[in-house]
């Protein structure tokens, strides 16, 4: 009995140690899902809390981002035709005021960042990586030549191509990575040769401002169309630092926009940036009247556009 009392005890307490054993282990199991989860959840704000999240998940994922740049690609081809039909148009403004352009065969100068190339994959990257942008990791990721193609840019550049319009690209992508950029276009299935891609060097005289490099097309070209996400992909007179007077600039210049000069969205970067006022300066609350506001009488406030 009394073995009996003791294995009953010996097994009542192997039992109580085991299920000691289970419990521990459940708990131990627990507070690292828990932990596991808490990271997770942690990550996912992060990610969500980045100032580009909702930008880049709106060129990657929404439908009227697509549509948006179809759109404008459509009109661009009813432009061209537009333009194509007239020897006195063109979409240049040193030609407009220089002339002897209406024998030139007609040619389109497109940007290429965010306006034929999408490099949205190199912005989700970033985010998820929490990298800033630096002109390192850039020029390598034009090296890898994954962009995509914006929607509707590939199906007008081969009808302008198939109207006997020259087809060229001027970008701010540097030379060191020309070649690359060149690959990454024609993969994609854009005309693309070592004249048509125009890549900025200031050592050379091609600077950030394309001035040089659309007198370059210019030389031999009628410039019927330009087409970019960046307002100095179009004109002269954008590198202003401050957003009142940008956009200033910008409204002179509004009667060539959906004419000869195409605008595709880009919410995610540009020299926009730049010209902006310091953090809550930046946002327009539209206050009440009877509401007292520093802001009112702030001679930086940038405006309407
Ligand atoms: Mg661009």
């Amino acid at each position: 009995m009394s073995r009996y009392k003791s294995g009953f005890t010996r097994t009542r307490k192997r039992f109580s140690n085991f299920t000691r054993l289970i419990v521990l282990g459940g708990i131990f199991v627990s507070v690292l899902t828990a932990v596991g989860d808490s990271a997770f959840a942690q990550q996912k704000i992060d990610v969500e809390l980045d100032p580009r999240y909702n930008a880049v998940t709106y060129v990657q994922n929404s439908a009227e981002f697509a549509l948006l740049s179809e759109q404008t690609y459509r009109m661009a081809l009813s432009q061209l035709y537009v333009g194509m039909e007239d020897p006195n148009w063109t979409a240049d403004e040193v030609q407009i005021v220089e002339g002897g352009f209406h024998s030139k065969p007609p040619a389109v100068i497109l940007d290429c960042d965010e306006t034929v190339l999408d490099n949205s994959a190199f912005n989700a990257r970033n985010i998820l990586h929490k990298q800033d942008y630096e002109s390192e990791i850039w020029n390598a990721w034009c090296q890898e030549g994954q962009a995509d193609a914006i929607p509707g840019a590939l199906d007008f550049i081969r009808r302008t191509e198939a109207l006997g319009v020259k087809v060229f690209y001027i970008t701010n992508r540097r030379d060191v990575v020309k070649a690359a950029t060149i690959r990454n276009l024609k993969a994609l299935g854009f005309p693309a040769d070592e004249t048509t891609v125009l890549t900025k060097n200031d050592d050379l005289g091609r600077g950030d401002d394309k001035v040089s490099r659309r007198a370059m097309v210019a030389k031999d070209y009628r410039i019927v169309l330009l087409i970019g996400d960046s307002m100095s992909d179009l004109c002269t007179g954008m590198d202003v630092y401050n957003t009142k007077r940008r956009n200033e600039v910008a409204l002179e210049k509004t009667s060539m926009l959906g004419s000869r000069w195409i605008m595709l969205p880009n919410p995610v970067y540009g020299s926009w940036q730049r010209a902006l006022p310091k953090a809550e300066k930046a946002l327009k609350p539209k206050l009440t009247p009877n509401v007292e506001s520093n802001e009112s009488n702030d001679k930086s406030d940038p405006g309407k556009f």
